[in-house]
């Protein structure tokens, strides 16, 4: 097993950009520089691409899909099993870097940053096995073929996860796709390059442009030769993204922002259902799109939830992230840092009641872009802290009299992505649930399935990822109408 400082190396002496099959320098001389958010030190730089390059990427994408979108399942389906395994060889040094990067404790690391994209991949395999790329219908043969071309553009919160969700799915459907990687953690994309690499894919089906948003991300979306855009991001670039692919009628699919309510039902167990409320925030720091950040309790439950939820987040071990107890690491940039602390000075300026946490860097943490696990109480459903998606440590509580009530906050959001609903009653937590207008809803704590659909109603975005609906969202049905 490599050491967390070997791989690092390993991926650090790939300075390239890999485009139709090889790694080659950018056109430009710009580079981006990678941070470690817990030690503020530059740990890499990786070329920051041009639209030179943009061009290149999409040509060979182009070309490749000619023979790539031909293939039959079976074939794509021993490629993807091939990168499942590279993934699994290398799950140890993903999980290092992923930490590295944005600062992701090592538990998440290892379970979360690595281990869905394994779990992903196997999932593709599998149904790969069983999808019908072909139906028919009345007199119609309806054949589901790839949608062509795919920038995949992504986010740093989950890097990895994001980047494979994409890519494994537009794979498996016969696409060819042109990675642009968050320019926070572009290492984690280098590693899947690497792997990629090895596993014999045919040349320009998988290219990597690192780079910025503004400059690579918008050369792939009004790229006349790329077919689709799949973007995950915050709701702002995802408008933006929206209004330049309309001049070529490209398909856009996007998982945006969040701000979910987490509905706990005057009969749940008010422990549990704030203990778990309080964990699902602070995991990943809380740079998690789907996280529960309004907790919503029934008036006489609330000042005892308040309670409970300032000991959760005080007991949480916040620190170094390569240490295996620490619970809480920094968040992922200064900028994001900065952010969060601008929306805790918000809360406490609006008026809500801080009841811990708060805008002083954790003490004994004079190092690392920490933020304390921060609650807020007496907040009211239209204050920005309640509205706004602050993407850190950040619990706001707010007090219900009715269940009417209760739906009527959870519902008072331009996002509508995920949320939760606890109750010692899940049929009654069912029919609660039924009623959101949100994407996902967890009962009881329940944890994500990578078979069922994610992403958002409302501003919280228009696709689908993992799973059967992630497959067919790079897919278009055409209809042969045969005689009848
Ligand atoms: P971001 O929107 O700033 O950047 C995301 C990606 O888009 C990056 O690769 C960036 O370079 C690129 N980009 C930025 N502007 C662009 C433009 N004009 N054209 C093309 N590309 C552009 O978001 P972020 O700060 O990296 O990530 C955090 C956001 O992502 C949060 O809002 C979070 O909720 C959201 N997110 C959503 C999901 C989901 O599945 N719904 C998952 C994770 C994160």
């Amino acid at each position: 097993m490599a050491s967390e400082k070997e791989s690092l190396i390993t991926v650090l002496e790939h300075k390239d950009i890999y485009i139709d099959g090889a790694w080659r320098p950018s056109a430009g001389e710009e580079v981006t520089e990678v941070v470690n958010p817990a030690t503020e030190q530059v740990i890499a730089t990786v070329p920051a691409s041009t639209v030179k390059d943009v061009d290149a990427a999409v040509v060979a994408a182009r070309a490749a899909l000619r023979t790539w979108s031909r293939t039959t399942a079976a074939e794509r389906r021993a490629f993807l099993d091939r990168l499942h395994q590279g993934l699994v060889q290398r799950a140890d040094e993903i999980a290092a870097l992923v930490t590295a990067e944005m600062g992701a404790p090592r538990q998440i690391s290892t379970q979360v940053q690595a281990g869905l994209p394994i779990a992903v991949t196997a999932s593709y395999v599998r149904l790969l096995e069983t999808y019908e790329f072909e139906e028919r219908i009345g007199n119609s043969l309806v054949v589901k073929e790839p949608m062509g071309v795919v920038a995949a553009i992504t986010p740093w919160n989950y890097p990895l996860h994001q980047i494979v969700a994409k890519v494994a799915a537009a794979l498996a459907a016969g696409c060819t796709v042109v990675l642009k990687p968050s320019e926070v953690t572009p290492l984690n994309a280098y590693l899947l390059a690497q792997i990629i690499d090895t596993i014999g894919l045919p040349a320009g089906v998988f290219n990597l442009v690192p780079g910025i948003g503004a400059v690579v991300g918008e050369a792939l979306v009004v790229h006349p030769d790329v077919d689709m855009v799949s973007f995950t991001g915050s709701t702002r670039a995802g408008k933006r993204i929206g209004e330049l692919a309309a001049a070529t009628i490209k398909k856009v699919a996007l998982e945006l922002g969040g701000k979910s309510a987490n509905i706990i039902l005057p009969d749940a167990d008010l422990e549990s259902a704030v203990r778990d409320g309080v964990a699902n925030v602070l995991r990943n720091s809380g740079q998690t799109c789907t996280a529960w950040t309004r907790m919503l309790v029934y008036r006489d439950s609330y000042e005892r939830a308040v309670e409970l939820a300032r000991d959760a987040a005080e007991s949480a071990a916040v620190g170094d992230p390569t240490d295996e107890r620490t619970q809480v690491g920094p968040v992922a940039s200064a900028a994001q840092r900065d952010r969060v602390r601008d929306y805790i000075a918000d809360g406490i300026n609006q008026g809500a009641r801080l009841v811990a946490g708060g805008v002083e860097p954790p003490a004994g943490l004079p190092t690392g872009y920490y933020v304390r696990p921060t609650v807020f109480a007496d907040v009211t459903e239209n204050m920005t802290i309640a509205q706004e998606e602050i993407f850190g440590p950040v619990i706001v509580l707010i007090p219900y009299e009715d269940e009417e009530e209760a739906l009527r906050i959870a519902s008072n959001s331009l996002y509508g992505l995920s949320g939760a609903v606890f109750s010692a009653s899940e049929e009654r937590a069912v029919a609660f649930a039924r009623r959101l207008d949100t994407g996902m809803v967890h009962i009881n704590g329940a944890r994500l399935n990578l078979l069922a659909p994610f992403g958002g109603y409302k501003q919280s975005g228009n696709g689908r990822e993992l799973g059967v609906y992630g497959l067919e969202e790079f897919l278009q049905p055409k209809s042969l109408q045969l005689p009848a």
